[in-house]
């Protein structure tokens, strides 16, 4: 079993549970790594010279035992100056910056999305879809973050609404193109449990299509269960390494503190785990 995990949300942003919670059940899961993720976004942000506080100190009490990231959820069309010291950044977008006075989420409900796709785009779900894969394809030249999170979320709510074939070349096509593109920029992708694992979606984030050619384009992994709860912690993982290598990827990538405490990017091999 995979023993660490870097993205996770605790009651500093939207999580349910403390990071001390966390923390505990990182150690009873037996993890070797957690990193903490808070969310810096438009709609969720934290005191982050709190944050920063109460990390630091779980990093020094648990010296030893678990090895302690603080890392941030950084939100792709956020400031991405607004949390110094992290230690490591998982670029997401959650929002489209479409001219309206806030920029829109993609991850809050399927009416918000139906008001973006019918006021923005026309009622063009295919256009709203390439107008989040062309900010995404920018993320890394934004935010220089460690790795992407959840790939193709734009698609969150499709499952309940159907509105994209998530198979067609129409979709698929700019999705593609954006992936290439963070590819050869050498950022590599996580795969995503986190809708898995709460019942929001039947695929994880990239879905099969995306995760196969995200390892034909030459790109990395890392698993992440996105949990906001400590139960979840590791919710997703074998269905996560199972897909991983059905998709031909033979290592998943995990951060580590090294000697000198910096962080530094690992690989297992997925038929270890
Ligand atoms: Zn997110
Ligand atoms: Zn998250």
């Amino acid at each position: 079993m995979l023993r660490a995990n870097y993205h996770t949300h605790t009651v500093l942003c939207d999580g349910s549970d403390t990071p001390e919670a966390m923390a505990e059940q990182a150690v009873r899961l037996g993890f070797e790594h957690l990193g903490f993720s808070g969310h810096m976004d438009p709609d969720i942000h934290m005191d982050w010279p709190a944050y920063v506080e109460r990390i630091g100190a779980l990093r020094e009490r648990y010296a030893g035992v678990l090895d302690v990231l603080m890392g941030v959820e950084l939100d792709n069309v956020y400031d991405p100056t607004c949390c110094p010291g992290a230690e490591y950044v998982i670029g997401s977008t959650h929002f489209l910056d479409v001219g309206s006075p806030e920029p829109l989420s993609v991850d809050s409900s399927p009416e918000s999305m139906e008001t973006l796709a019918r006021e923005y785009f026309g009622g063009d779900w295919l256009a709203l879809t390439r107008a989040y894969y062309e900010l995404e394809a920018r993320v890394y030249d934004r935010l220089h973050c460690t790795f992407v999170g959840h790939f193709d979320l734009v698609c969150r709510f499709n499952d309940q609404m159907r509105f994209v074939d998530e198979t067609s070349a129409a979709y698929l096509a700019p999705a593609l193109e954006a992936m290439e593109y963070l590819v050869g920029e050498g950022v590599p992708f996580e795969v995503n449990c986190g809708a898995v694992n709460r019942g929001r979606k039947r695929e994880l984030y990239p879905r099969p299509e995306l995760l196969r050619a995200l390892h034909d384009f030459g790109g990395q992994i890392l698993i992440s269960s996105d949990a906001h709860q400590r139960e979840l912690l590791d919710g997703g993982f074998d269905v996560a390494v199972r897909s991983a290598i059905d998709c031909g990827f033979t290592e998943v990538s995990i951060l580590a503190h090294d000697a000198t405490g910096a962080v530094e990017m690992r690989q297992v091999a997925l038929d270890t785990l």
